[in-house]
């Protein structure tokens, strides 16, 4: 049996957010980790296949993020500017600046006319039932689903009001290495502090009582401490039994458990496409606007309908992008099936055979993160329930048991490696009554 001061369940951002501040100020902290590294929803691949570092998960930092943004200067780790030209890939034709969602300005302002919450398809269906709106409503429901790989029958209409307003498209950022270097930075200084982490110890079993907690991982090693945060996805809370990364409570948490299935989780696929040259600069492709020399994001009707590349920079990889119900039907998906949709999405567009594609490739990765086991899914999104499951899992059970991790946010960063330090520092910080 290990002790502690605190048990860290999970070391994604969350956790290890959490176990550096704990750490920091003298707490012995022992990290529980399921898998064979740190970072959960954070992956950079160092593939010598690859020209440079490449992001399985998280890869922008989404505007101008307070914790992120403190974290980076501190450990010195560099960030530049992502970004470029946003081009629209319809009927034959290439449009820049095309938008995604045509009629943006009318639905904003029937949404801020909205004053209680409703899902955004009952808002859809109330406020533009006419058949003129069915485009608007196709490519509100496209863009719910593909960046806030939401359900539009659950999402809620206010949050993602919320979201959209306070998007700030010009700041966007990269980090040099990769988000693996602030994983990195979080473990090191845990460490440097006392701190442990131990990898591949997956619990499954936590017996607790007011002041005492003993976690039990799969192997039947047990850790105790007198208090513990859990920083596991959504996903895993939300999953059946059966699944590896299930938690069996002694004694049950049986109203968390419930507040945590009221949240919404979704679901993504993303897709990295390494060529051995930038064939879309060349392309001789119809296009209105010019070229497509600095395209940073292509939107396409195609299975695979998302795409980015690395600009500024120029570099032959394409990193294709499928969220929400339609990736959540994939979840089986072989990834050599997916591969195979994503270069036909690729060949509709460019007009190049898929086989001329493959011919191209010079390595591939598809992430298909709900069937990850430990993750099981994408992001949060906020429910009509959200808000007040939110409340009860924000107090502790008995000074013992706390919640934290991306899903545990209120703010306009939902979904992002933002959102899951913000939680783990916030919960440390209740942990230790600042
Ligand atoms: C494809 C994709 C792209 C994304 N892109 C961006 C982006 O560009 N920018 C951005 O800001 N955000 C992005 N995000 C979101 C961001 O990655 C997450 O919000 C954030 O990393 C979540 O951190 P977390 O600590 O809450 O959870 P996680 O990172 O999921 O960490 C939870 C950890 O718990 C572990 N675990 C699970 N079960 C157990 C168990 N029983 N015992 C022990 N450990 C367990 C898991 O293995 C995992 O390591 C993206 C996410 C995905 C999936």
């Amino acid at each position: 049996m290990k002790n502690a001061d605190v048990l860290v369940i999970g070391a994604g951002a969350a956790g290890l957010m959490a176990a550096y501040t704990l750490a920091k100020v003298g707490k012995k902290v022992t990290v529980l980790e399921a898998c064979n590294r740190t970072g959960g929803r954070i992956r950079t691949i160092d593939d010598t296949m690859f020209f440079k570092h490449a992001e399985l998960g998280a890869e922008f930092v989404h505007g101008n993020l307070p914790i992120t943004l403190q974290l980076l200067r501190e450990a010195g780790i560099a960030y530049h500017p992502a970004g470029g030209e946003m081009w629209q890939y319809k009927d034959g034709e290439f449009t820049k600046d095309a938008g995604m969602i045509e009629g943006w300005d009318l639905l904003m302002k029937k949404l801020d006319e909205l004053q209680a919450d409703i899902t955004l398809q009952k808002f859809l269906d109330k406020y533009f039932a006419d058949k003129r709106f069915d485009a608007l409503k196709d490519s509100v429901i496209r863009y719910a689903n593909g960046y806030d790989t939401s359900d539009p029958a659950r999402v809620s209409a206010l949050a993602l009001r919320r979201e959209w307003q306070n998007e700030d498209e010009d700041a966007q950022y990269r980090i040099e290495g990769g988000y693996c270097k602030l994983i990195s930075y979080l473990t090191d200084v845990c460490k440097e502090y006392g701190g442990s982490i131990y990898l591949n110890a997956p619990v499954s079993q936590v017996t607790w009582q007011a002041g005492t907690v003993k976690a039990t991982t799969v192997d039947g090693e047990s850790y105790e401490a007198k208090q513990v945060i859990f920083a596991i996805p959504l996903g895993v809370w939300q999953a059946p039994q059966t699944v590896k990364g299930y938690i069996n409570f002694l004694p049950p948490i049986t109203e968390q458990t419930t507040a945590l299935n009221k949240l919404g989780f979704g679901a993504i696929i993303k897709v990295l496409l390494q060529f051995d040259e930038i064939f879309w600069e060349n392309t001789s492709m119809q296009k209105q606007d010019g070229n497509l020399e600095d395209m940073a994001f292509l939107f396409t009707d195609e299975a695979i309908p998302t795409w980015w590349t690395q600009a500024p920079e120029h570099q032959p990889l394409l990193t294709g992008w499928l969220g929400g119900a339609a990736a959540a039907k994939q979840v089986d998906t072989p990834a050599e099936k997916i591969l195979q949709q994503s270069l036909q999405s690729l060949s509709n567009v460019f007009n190049i055979s898929a086989e001329a594609l493959k011919g191209k490739l010079i390595a591939w990765h598809v992430a298909n993160w709900t069937a990850d086991p430990y993750i099981y899914g994408s992001y949060a999104y906020d429910t009509l329930d959200t808000a007040a499951a939110l409340t009860t899992l924000k107090q502790p059970v008995a000074n013992t048991l706390y919640f934290a991790g991306e899903f545990m946010y209120q703010g306009t960063a939902m979904g992002t490696v933002e959102a899951a330090l913000t939680s783990g520092l916030d919960t440390a910080k209740q942990l230790l009554k600042l």
